[in-house]
């Protein structure tokens, strides 16, 4: 599976195979299925070809932002980051605010370091799909227990600009299209507190050439034994093929928003 942007193209002579097309940040992007493609992409590694990735989202499913501030949940520890990210962010909101040499409070992060050794890395591919990008390997595997990952290219103007995670929302998830281009027609599991039935929709509407489970983790609570129970099972079931997808759905309308 290729994803491209249509603009790079000739659109008179689309090839043959396309499945979809989409428009993301106001531009135009087609998904094509192209086995040759497929074989020769340079960054499949050959040992993890044959395995599932597994999309890890950090804020909701590692991270329970949404639980009530002064209840630190059972199990979890309480950290104090300065990322450069997020020291950037709060920069710029101060100064917003009209309070540009306020002091940067560093974020309190929760974190279950026995996570983990909890989640059944060795049947995926474990990938970060986070907004914390390279941040993620420095900053919170260690504190869940994880081992350095790779990370899904996820355009740093793409979450800024579009508002399409927001609650309700009818379209794919911003990531998704860089989700789909990393797994490359490879089954996958999508671990994020902001995928919804509209995912959903759109892999069954593309028809997505392999299983897929969408696993919507509540931000109240981070991932639970419910959702490593669905990834272990979904790992063993991929090889048998004999799942398309498999769409966990939260026990709430819709999270609240941030990325
Ligand atoms: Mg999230």
């Amino acid at each position: 599976m290729r994803l491209e942007n249509w603009a790079d193209t000739d659109p008179a002579t689309p090839p043959s195979g396309v499945c979809a097309t989409f428009t993301h940040d106001h531009r135009p992007y087609r998904l094509t299925l192209d086995e040759r493609h497929h074989a020769a992409s340079a960054r499949m590694d050959p040992a993890v070809a044959d395995l599932p990735v597994l999309f890890l989202d950090a804020d909701g499913p590692l991270i329970p932002f949404a639980a009530k501030p002064h209840r630190r949940p059972e199990g979890f520890t309480t950290h104090r980051l300065l990322t450069p990210r997020w020291t950037r962010a709060e920069q710029e909101r101060l100064s917003r605010t009209g309070r540009p040499h306020a002091r940067v409070k560093p974020l309190r992060v929760w974190a279950d370091p026995t996570l983990g050794p909890r989640l059944p890395l060795g049947h995926y591919q474990a990938v970060w799909a986070t907004t914390w990008r390279e941040e993620a390997n420095e900053y919170l595997a260690d504190l869940f227990g994880l081992p350095r990952l790779p990370s899904a290219t996820l355009p740093e103007h793409a979450d800024t600009r579009d508002r399409l995670h927001r609650p309700g929302r009818t379209k794919p998830h911003w990531k998704l299209p860089y989700l789909l281009d990393y797994a490359q027609g490879r089954p996958f599991a999508w671990v994020d507190d902001e995928a919804n039935d509209a995912d959903a929709a759109y892999l069954e509407r593309i028809g997505y050439p392999a299983p897929t489970l969408l696993l919507t983790a509540d931000p109240r609570t981070g991932i639970t034994a419910r959702d490593l129970d669905a990834l272990a099972r979904f790992a063993h079931a991929c090889p048998r093929g004999d799942v398309h997808l498999w769409r966990i759905s939260a026990p709430w309308p819709d999270p609240p928003a941030r990325s």
